[in-house]
């Protein structure tokens, strides 16, 4: 079974979205399994204290080392990676995700205020990650962000093992326009190819669009699928 663990003040976020749906039930039916671990619960003093002010001074708290150091070792994490949720991290990919899901879960730390001391992130040897060049409140969103991104590629969560295959950032492409009835909506039909049962043609049809619309709109996707692609060819040429 695939397990995340959480750390975080605010366990009561959760399972939040990650309860609905095909995750919810995937957990339900024990495909794979959630806990949360309230940081707060190893806080030591009498107001349970989990930050503090930030050593060299300048704004807001910093979550502290020794607390938060504590609710780690408490977590049994056994092989799996232990990350910490923050904008300094390595960006989460689609392909970071399915590396993810391949092993047997994560532990994800949340951080809160202005981050997390220093210490505990190279102590404990955290593994930081983004979900993108934004600032969040906390840590939470993000979580959830990745373990719905690792969930739903996890086998019998989906309704089709397959459907993770050729979606988005699978190859370096987006994904090619999507229909369904009415046939005609507002005067716009269907195009023809994809009601053609042509799956050649279909195929074809969808690889031009995700071509298409990739050099369109991520530049960035389109040179690394056309360096894959020269790669492939040249030691295609070699062999
Ligand atoms: N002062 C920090 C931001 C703290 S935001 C800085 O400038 O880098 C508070 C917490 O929210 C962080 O500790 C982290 O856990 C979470 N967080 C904020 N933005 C995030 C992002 N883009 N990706 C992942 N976690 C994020």
């Amino acid at each position: 079974m695939w397990r995340a663990t959480v750390l975080t003040i605010f366990p009561e976020l959760f399972p939040g979205p990650l309860g609905a749906s095909l995750a919810g039930k995937g957990s339900a039916n024990g495909i794979w399994s959630l806990e949360t671990v309230d940081v707060r619960d190893f806080a030591t003093d009498r107001h349970r204290s989990v930050d503090d002010t930030p050593a060299g001074g300048g704004p807001g708290m910093i979550m502290k080392a020794d607390v938060l150091g504590r609710a780690i070792d408490a977590t049994a994490g056994g092989d799996r990676p232990r990350l910490l949720m923050s904008p300094r991290g390595q960006r989460l990919t689609q392909a970071w995700v399915r590396d993810l899901v391949r092993g047997s879960g994560v532990v994800a730390v949340c951080g809160r205020f202005e981050g997390v001391d220093e210490r505990v992130i190279t102590g404990r040897g955290l593994i930081e990650v983004s979900i993108g060049d934004y600032v969040l409140a906390g840590g939470e969103l993000a979580a959830m962000v990745l373990v719905d991104a690792c969930v739903r590629l996890i086998p019998g969560v989906m309704g089709k093992e397959c459907s993770g295959a050729d979606e988005s950032f699978s190859a370096n492409l987006i994904e090619y326009p999507q229909f369904t009835r009415p046939r005609v909506w507002e005067g716009v039909a269907i195009p023809e190819v994809l009601t053609s049962g042509d799956h050649g043609k279909v195929d074809s049809w969808r690889r031009a669009e995700a071509e298409r619309l990739t050099r369109e709109r991520r530049p960035d996707l389109w040179a690394a699928y056309q360096a894959n692609w020269q790669f492939g060819k040249k030691n295609a040429s070699e062999r």
